[in-house]
């Protein structure tokens, strides 16, 4: 039911009145009186007798179809028992909106007229026998069809029951009819196709360079197994959820695709399951949560740059789409196919291991090159470069425009968000509630707090000193888009970042405007970096390339690697030859280095090594135990009781901390960490369960179990 509270985490029992009998069905929801207010909840079984005396009544069914399948419902447990959430948050976020259990939910089916022509012989104008002279092949019209008959003439013939109008139930998001085509694969595209049909393991990697054609090998596998009967579901990371993408899938498989992602609208999403519920599509497209898609005859699970950190689910249930599409594929006798140019080392080893089946493609479609990458040492620039533009970045953006190509420029915005520091006593501008730096939106002069929204006007008078010395020191895509006004004074930008692209479809518009030649210049945080496949586009520069590398998380070398592979993939994928520049001041660093030369068998010997010696994954599990609480004290009280019991119950566990979180204080509660890192530990889960119980019975501390956490 739908209680967050944290202590209860139950099945009640109710009784069926005999008017409901005929329309109750476990998986549905329904509406129960709960103490003094009328709640949501799921029916999870059907008794004939109850151990509880004094039931009350189901007031009500909400559902006409079975929302929570019986794949689903076990699903959901299984969740449960993996992460150590509360069952019901287990169900509620395989579910979009408007089919979670709420009291409160709003969404609603949409619906619109439609008209049909009755039989009758009466006598009509001449007006009346042009609308009837409508429906000539058709058997019934809309509002839209009908837009030229007057609403008088209509009333007319619907009171004369000539026309008969109804109300019909309509999805929000429909199809453009589009050409449909498919593009012939290579030879080594086919190899693997063929490679990944015939596999006996259950997931395949596919390891692809940045434009090998992987999404081409995608869609050959869903026709496959759609000519099996098979249904699949695609996952992409929520930020290259493109146009682009999905305008190529719907060019190849029409309407047959349900789409859920976060560009929705509740309503659309609302419509976008219940097609998949009512089997009315093959193909589910979607970010994370399209991992519980509840269709029937599941063949084939992909997920596309399987590197992604938008796999994990950042709060609970701290679940990743790739376990649970692994626990699916088994539970269904599907496959699984991970791909991506940048392996996590943890699939790349399960790969070598032959865990996986490890597929490779190396080239790039039709013998099209990698771009050429060159580093520019920025500790040499000092002095010489405009702004944050080094001599070098600037001369290659004026060739390339003078060639009529296109730039993209990134950001790297991870751990270098535009902060404002006082010049007078040197104290950077935090959020009152949280241990963490001011954001400065220079557009609508506000300082935000990106954890709990916490927003002020930016004033030069510091807080602290009260002198009139605040400056913006960092660096916002804003300020970049300004210094490119400057420097090519004739030239024009589109900027992509969370400011720009928060508006619905304002996404989309920024993609179509770049494809159709609008601008030079696309800047853009992490957002440009992947999915985009634009053939005008030769150089690809990145202003920052070691920004990330900085920040205190053992998979800062793998993101930065990451990050700029994928972004120097966006450079040179049609006929014309790519260029890609990073600015750094670390051109050493192995990271940087080898995603020069796209050589990620050298970044993985060498990021294993240290994995090895650091002690992290792939080589231990980790989990990561928060506890927290308003008063400071009690947290690092209760954190080190925590301590003490793991230490005492699990033997074969390293156990760090406790110590602060990485952000210490969030909306003003205070958090501790304790790391565990094994390589094998029988009760671990058990002993967890446990401790997770203890704390949900405890009203003034919390804790927080994060298995194979993402971020430490
Ligand atoms: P990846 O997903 O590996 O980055 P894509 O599937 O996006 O690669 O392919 C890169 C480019 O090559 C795209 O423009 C795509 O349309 C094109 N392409 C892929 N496969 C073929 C093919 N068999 N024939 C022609 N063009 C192809
Ligand atoms: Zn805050």
């Amino acid at each position: 039911m739908e209680i967050t509270s944290k202590s209860v985490d139950k099945v009640f029992d109710y009784l069926v009145p005999k008017s409901l009998e005929s329309l109750i069905k476990i998986g549905k929801r329904v509406t129960v009186p709960f103490g003094n207010r009328e709640l949501v909840g799921f029916i999870l079984e059907i008794k004939k007798v109850s151990d509880v005396d004094n039931l009350k009544e189901v007031k009500d069914v909400l559902d006409e179809e079975v929302i929570l399948t019986k794949e689903l419902l076990e699903l959901g447990k299984y969740l449960k028992k993996t992460t150590l959430a509360s069952l019901i948050s287990c169900y509620q976020v395989m579910l979009p909106k408007g089919y979670k259990a709420s009291i409160k939910n709003s969404v609603n089916k949409k619906y619109r007229k439609v008209y049909y022509l009755n039989n009758c012989d009466k006598k009509l104008t001449s007006k009346q026998q042009d609308v009837v002279a409508l429906f000539t092949n058709k058997d019934k019209l809309t509002k839209e069809d009908l837009k030229n008959v007057s609403t008088f003439i209509l009333n007319t013939l619907v009171k004369n029951n000539i026309l008969r109008v109804c109300e019909e139930e309509i999805y929000r998001l429909d199809y453009d009819n589009i050409k449909k085509q498919k593009k012939e694969l290579t030879s080594l595209q086919q190899e693997c196709v063929a490679n990944i049909l015939n596999t006996e393991k259950t997931v395949s990697l596919l390891y692809g360079v940045t434009g090998s054609g992987k999404t081409e090998v995608y869609m050959e596998l869903i026709a496959e197994y759609l000519k099996k009967g098979l249904k699949s579901i695609v996952l992409v990371p929520e930020i290259s959820l493109t146009p682009q993408l999905i305008r190529r899938f719907e060019e190849r498989f029409g309407s047959n695709i349900a789409l859920l992602h976060s560009g929705l609208s509740d309503g659309e999403k609302y419509d976008e399951y219940r097609k998949i519920v009512r089997d009315e599509v093959d193909i589910v497209i979607g970010a994370r949560s399209a991992v519980f898609a509840p269709l029937k005859n599941l063949g084939l699970i992909i997920i596309d740059e399987c590197h992604s950190d938008s796999y994990k689910q950042d709060n609970n249930p701290r679940y990743n789409a790739k376990d649970v599409a692994i626990k699916r594929a088994l539970d269904n006798k599907a496959k699984v196919v991970l791909g991506s140019a940048t392996p996590m080392l943890e699939e790349y080893a399960r790969g070598l291991k032959n865990v996986f089946n490890l597929v490779s493609l190396k080239k790039r479609v039709n013998g099209r090159k990698l771009p050429e990458v060159e580093l520019i040492d920025m500790n040499k620039e000092i002095g010489k470069s405009k702004g944050h533009f080094s001599m070098p970045l600037i001369e290659e953006i004026n060739k390339t425009i003078e060639r009529e190509e296109q730039v993209i420029l990134l950001l790297n915005r991870r751990g270098y968000s535009s902060f404002v520091t006082c010049s007078n006593c040197g104290e950077t501008v935090k959020c009152p509630n949280c241990d963490i730096t001011l954001t400065y939106h220079k557009s609508s002069n506000i300082l935000r707090c990106h954890y709990c929204g916490y927003a002020t006007k930016y004033d030069i008078t510091c807080p602290m000193c009260h002198e009139k010395s605040l400056k913006d020191l960092g660096v916002g895509t804003e300020k970049i888009e300004e210094e490119i006004k400057e420097i090519f004074p004739n030239i024009k930008v589109l900027r992509m970042d969370v400011d720009t692209t928060s508006r619905k479809g304002a996404h989309k518009k920024i993609v179509d405007a770049f494809a159709k030649g609008d601008a030079n210049i696309l800047l853009g945080t992490q957002m440009v970096a992947k999915g985009l496949d634009f053939p005008n586009v030769t150089l690809v520069g990145v202003i920052n390339a070691d920004t990330s590398l900085m920040l205190p998380d053992f998979r800062s070398s793998e993101r930065t690697f990451d990050l700029l592979s994928q972004v120097a993939g966006r450079a040179g994928r049609s006929e014309k030859k790519g260029k890609v520049m990073f600015q750094t001041f670390n051109p050493d660093n192995y990271a940087i280095k080898n995603a020069k030369d796209n050589d990620y068998m050298t970044f993985y010997k060498e990021e294993m090594k240290n994995r090895r010696l650091m002690k992290y994954p792939p080589y231990y599990y980790l989990v990561s135990l928060n506890v927290s609480s308003k008063d400071s004290k009690l947290a690092l009280i209760e954190s080190k009781k925590c301590e003490k019991i793991c230490h005492k119950y699990l033997d074969k566990t390293i156990i760090l901390g406790p110590s602060p979180a990485s952000i210490f204080k969030k909306q003003n509660i205070y958090y501790y960490q304790l790391i565990l890192k094994y390589q094998y530990q029988d009760n671990l889960y058990e002993v967890l369960e446990k401790l997770v119980a203890y704390y949900a019975a405890i009203n003034k501390v919390n804790l927080e179990v994060d298995f194979n956490p993402i971020h430490l």
